[in-house]
């Protein structure tokens, strides 16, 4: 296992997000305090950290949702001036209309969320078949678990086909076994489409599953701490003495060896 910096020049070279000394406070609360951070194309990079540390302020901040005090953030090379289609958001308690159906839902992710046009339905077709939602088209979400809401959420956000992923405690309200099925079933997306993911998570075992990279948040003020390169094969066995060993050190790194949950 590697303690790897961000600093290293192959990932500047290929970078796909680029923060450079993101700060945010809100009144006396320093949220981010002089972040920098690089996420290469296609990499699955996974921020953990405890509650408070300034997580969902980072991805906020990449989605465009929130403008930070000081430093930048680039996506492509470009600024983030607000949100774009280039950067699909899905939130933990999955901001789902009540009143659309999982069709509706899904078709408002789109570029043009009114159009019925073939290419578009076409297009809600191949999302509902991507999530494994076939046979749920007209439920709407009260009808639905937590983990097809989430599957919808999913759906809506890689509507326009976006290069980036932004996911914010995703599965954090479904079940064990619904979570590691939406494990598989995200990687299996991210294979497809080589998409660049950032997953905020507060479980450590999530993500050794998932990610290439796993970020180490601290708290007060919110910083990057360290950074952990996850070079274990997919689909990776939790059992493993290699993920045993990961996740033994990032909770080492975290500093609460029975819980880092919160
Ligand atoms: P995390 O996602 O790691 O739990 P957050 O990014 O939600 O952390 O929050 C970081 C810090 O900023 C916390 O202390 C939180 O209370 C504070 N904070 C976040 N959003 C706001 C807000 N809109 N108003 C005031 N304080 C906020």
């Amino acid at each position: 296992m590697a303690l790897s910096s961000d600093s290293s020049t192959s990932r500047e070279a290929r970078a796909k997000i680029t923060i450079q000394n993101v700060s945010r406070s809100y009144e006396s609360t320093r949220a981010l305090a002089d972040v920098s951070l690089s996420v290469t194309e296609g990499e699955f990079c996974c921020v953990v950290g405890p509650s408070g540390c300034g997580k969902t302020t980072l991805l906020r901040a990449i989605a465009g949702l929130d403008d930070p005090d000081g430093g930048s953030i680039l996506v492509g090379g470009d600024p983030v001036t607000g949100p774009g289609l280039d950067r699909g958001m899905v939130f933990q308690e999955y901001a789902l209309f009540p009143w659309r159906t999982v069709r509706g839902n899904i078709r408002f992710g789109l570029d043009r969320p009114a159009c019925d046009c073939p290419d578009c339905e076409a297009r809600v077709r191949e999302l509902i078949d991507l999530v494994g939602l076939d046979g749920f088209e007209d439920a709407y979400p009260k009808e639905l678990s937590g983990g097809m809401k989430q599957r919808v959420g999913i759906a809506r956000a890689l509507a326009p086909d976006p290069e980036i992923l932004l996911m914010d405690e995703p599965f954090g309200s479904v079940d064990a076994r619904t979570r590691g099925r939406l494990h598989a079933e995200l990687l299996d997306i991210w294979t497809q489409t080589e998409q660049t993911v950032v997953f905020v998570t507060h479980d450590i075992d999530e993500a050794v599953t998932l990610a290439d990279r796993v970020v180490v948040m601290g708290a007060d003020p919110g910083t990057v701490q360290s950074t952990f390169s996850i070079d274990i094969e997919r689909p990776r066995e939790r059992t493993s003495r290699d993920f045993v060993d990961h996740v033994a050190r990032i909770r080492e790194e975290l500093g609460s060896p029975a819980d880092t949950s919160h």
